[in-house]
């Protein structure tokens, strides 16, 4: 494909080290020679791929700026395209200049993401890949990169091809059927047919279940810590950020006047919710009551329920059990330190109980693990959940795929005619090529072709 050529700087704007301007496209080597005289005086067209070259950029006589450049040619580029990259001095006045010389000189300015829209649209990225490269960008946690990772690998485009392959194979004999009638073919879809379907089905339905833990890995986990007053709730926050020497990132919560606060565990961000109101000093004689445990309760998606071991259930306690949804939370019994005299036995509503000392730091390691666990399971590492989509188009159009594949099913159930089928996996193959970014009807017909001997 064609395009002008582009340039951006590709480094963040402000001073640094070195400053990097960007282009890609067939005309990069000619604008290239107009302004660099490199020290080695070959023609700048001559310079070979893949190597760095030590020179001066200048606009007419005047010298603007000493820099290196590579060189890159296509098609074994980012985009595919030829590409240089002018290594400046990185002050952002001279970056600037290297730009606007650039863009004097023939470039066109590069929108924001262009290069890798090009790498899309030359056919080096599929979308899944090209959102990971932003995901990549803007990844704040361990996780959340690796899953980002996994993407632009393309474990979420191999998947998507995979599930394509098997409705395609689905769609070429229903079209077989269904254009030549006189082969007389009884059973509509072949049994083996129909059990890969289900599995399709069931591939794409974990996938969309899997959103709710990506969006959570990607963005964060609102976390509240909840109890009566005294049970140890600020013991418990100072002893997390203790363990994680973490650094706390404040930002401004969903609600007026409240802050919220991202620690990091293992490489997934908790949104603390309402840090604020735990933080407290020891002398402040606001503190976190029952009622506003309750109105946390609402918020959060990871509610850290704590007890205090050693005295008995109290109505406060219980007025804040009553609230707590069963499936979000994990029960703390802090204080193991000094004598037990709580009795857990009737609480069967918080399925799992961790035994801490927020004052002498014990069990918070143990705690840190059951927070892992609830929000990635542990058999997320075999293969089968291993993937996780982070995508919200990713998920509305898996979710429309799920919804052609269910319609066919009632088709088959209710001996509705086979057309009916045919229109819904067309339906559910575009919206599978719709997560990868590709066109579906031409595919089907080079499938039909490639795989069925009609004339036989
Ligand atoms: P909050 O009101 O729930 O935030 O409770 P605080 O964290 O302020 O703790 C209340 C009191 O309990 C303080 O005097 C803490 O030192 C004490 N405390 C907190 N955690 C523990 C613990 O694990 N063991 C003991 N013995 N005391 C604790």
């Amino acid at each position: 494909m064609m395009f002008d050529t582009i340039a951006a700087i590709s480094t963040p704007r402000g001073e640094g080290g070195i400053g990097i301007v960007r282009l890609s496209g067939d005309e990069s080597l000619g604008i290239l020679s107009k302004i660099f005289k490199p020290k080695s005086k070959k023609d700048v067209k001559d310079i070979k791929s893949y190597t760095i070259n030590y020179g001066h950029i200048y606009d007419g006589d005047e010298l603007i700026d000493e820099v290196l450049v590579s060189v890159m040619k296509a098609p074994n580029t980012y985009t595919r395209e030829d590409i240089v990259e002018i290594n400046c001095h990185g002050g952002y006045l001279i970056t600037q200049k290297v730009l606007e010389l650039v863009l004097k000189s023939g470039a066109k300015i590069a929108e924001p993401g262009e290069f890798t829209r090009r790498a899309f649209l030359n056919g080096r990225l599929d979308l899944t890949q090209a959102e990971a490269v932003i995901d990549l960008i803007h990844g704040k946690t361990d996780k959340s990169i690796s899953l980002s990772l996994n993407n632009l690998r393309g474990d979420l485009r191999d998947q998507i091809n995979h599930l394509k392959k098997i409705l395609l194979d689905v769609a070429a004999h229903v079209n077989v059927v269904l254009d030549y009638p006189e082969e007389g073919v009884d059973e509509p879809i072949p049994e083996h047919l129909i059990i890969e379907l289900h599995n399709v089905k069931d591939t794409i339905t974990k996938l969309v279940e899997s959103y709710d833990k990506g969006k959570m890995i990607k963005e964060g986990i609102k976390t509240a810590i909840v109890g009566k007053p005294n049970v140890g709730k600020s013991s418990l926050l100072n002893s997390i950020l203790r363990e994680e020497r973490a650094i706390v990132t404040s930002i401004a919560g969903t609600t007026r006047d409240t802050i919220e606060e991202i620690i990091n565990i293992k490489g997934i961000p908790l949104i603390m919710v309402d840090t604020a109101g735990i933080r407290k000093t020891q002398d402040e004689v606001e503190n976190i009551g029952v009622q506003k445990s309750k109105k946390m309760l609402k918020e959060a998606d990871l509610v850290l329920f704590v007890l205090d071991s050693s005295r008995d259930f109290s109505d406060e306690d219980r007025e804040i059990y009553d609230s707590i949804e069963s499936e979000k939370v994990i029960g703390i019994l802090n204080k193991i330190d000094m004598e037990k005299k709580l009795d857990i036995t009737n609480l069967t509503k918080v399925k799992k109980w961790i035994e801490i000392s927020a004052l002498e730091n014990i069990g918070i390691d143990t705690l840190e693990n059951e927070i892992y666990n609830f929000i990635l399971s542990e058999n997320i590492e075999d293969s089968s959940e291993k993937l996780i989509i982070t995508n919200i188009r990713h998920k509305s159009a898996l979710e429309k795929t799920k919804k052609s594949i269910e319609n066919i099913f009632e088709t088959i159930d209710m001996g509705y005619p086979m057309d009916l089928i045919a229109v819904d996996l067309n339906d559910a193959l575009d919206s599978l090529s719709e997560v990868t970014g590709e066109i579906s009807s031409e595919d089907l017909l080079d499938h039909i072709f490639s795989n069925f001997c009609v004339g036989k």
